[in-house]
């Protein structure tokens, strides 16, 4: 509960007072009035005004109308909070007397995406999240609102969602081929986050590991939301990630090099063959593409191994041996990605050979 937040208008204030080539001292009058107008005149939302909505909910400058039974219906902590007066604006307002306001300190973005959820409307269809194809903020709302005001539904949905993609399935992730959200490996950020909050934690490992293959700036800075606020880690996870990102690349080194042994029964020896030379002569060649040693995922496709590469050097029998060594090692690997994180046990996720 909160009145609008004064920073958020003053931005686009200041853009447009200097596309109007005021001079310094009208520019500053035309902020204060711009600020004044967006802070004393919330408008209605474009998409939840209902006229016979019961309840008014006021999130930053945005006026929503909607209805107290429906929200009361999917969420205790409205149902609670809804269940005591409500006492009337002191800020003008367009709201008729007759209809309560609550104030809540949520984004208008995120309030959207729950309402697009609980109250139907003609010509929108509601696709639960794992039918679609969600964007991060639709997730991430239904996660942390859902959360908040323990709309069930939503938030196990959410969840439902996040751990099919933060899989603790290997075979799963290795299908994926992409990072979930599209690539978009920034909203690991978002998605640690939501971990803590709701405890979930089997999807923490994966996004941790991505949130480790992120640009410095990106992983200290984090990213805008719609509303413009920051999404960041929380600082305990920040000093993680950097602490553990070189433990997660020397494993990856290790797992990567350990295919490669030369005293493996598997690979033709000296004498039957040169494949052990061949070998050599093959791990030699990602001298070129360091990225491959250690690059942004320590899962990459086991066929980059020798995509691209002269693997002729070995005969088809060590190359198949190969490819599966590199499997077996990325999959232990996998399993220890808890611990490499120091975790601990995390419920469902694979245990390697001892
Ligand atoms: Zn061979």
């Amino acid at each position: 509960m909160s009145s609008p937040d004064p920073n958020t208008p003053s931005a686009g204030g200041i853009k447009r007072a200097r596309e109007d080539q005021s001079t310094g001292s009208e520019a500053l009058e035309s902020l204060h009035r711009k600020k004044r107008f967006s802070q004393d005149r919330p408008r209605r939302d474009h998409e939840f005004w209902f006229d016979d909505g019961s309840i008014a909910l006021v999130a930053k400058d945005v006026e929503f109308r909607v209805y107290k039974r429906v929200l009361s219906e999917h969420s205790v902590v409205f149902a609670d909070m809804l269940s005591f007066p409500q006492p009337s604006s002191q800020q003008p307002t367009s709201i008729p007397q007759d209809c309560p306001i609550v104030h809540l300190d949520d984004s208008p973005e995120d309030l959207r995406h729950i309402f697009r959820a609980i109250f139907p409307r003609k010509g929108a269809t509601f696709i639960p999240l794992e039918l679609g194809d969600p964007t991060f903020d639709m997730v991430s709302a239904y996660a942390r609102l859902g959360h908040k005001y323990q709309i069930d539904d939503l938030l196990d949905q959410s969840l439902r969602w996040l751990k099919t993609q933060f899989t603790t399935n290997f075979n799963t992730w290795i299908k994926q081929g992409l990072y979930p959200f599209h690539d978009e490996a920034e909203y690991a950020i978002g998605v640690v986050n939501i971990a803590r909050l709701t405890q979930c934690h089997t999807i923490l490992p994966t996004a941790m590991m991505i949130c480790c293959s992120l640009p410095g700036e990106t992983l200290v800075r984090g990213f805008e939301r719609p509303d413009g606020s920051l999404e960041k880690l929380g600082e305990d996870d920040l000093i993680l990630c950097i602490a553990k990102k070189t433990a997660l690349t020397g494993a990856t080194v290790t797992s990567l090099l350990s295919a490669f042994d030369p005293d493996d029964d598997g690979f033709h020896a000296v004498g039957d063959s040169d494949c052990i030379q061949g070998l050599l002569r093959l791990l030699h060649q990602y001298r070129r593409d360091p990225g491959l040693i250690v690059g942004n995922s320590p899962f990459p496709s086991v066929d980059y191994y020798f995509d691209d590469y002269d693997h002729m050097a070995v005969c088809e029998d060590c190359a198949h041996h190969l490819h599966s060594r590199l499997r077996e090692e990325q999959e232990m690997l996998w399993c220890r990605l808890p611990e490499i994180f120091g975790l601990g046990r995390i419920e469902g996720w694979p245990v390697g050979p001892a």
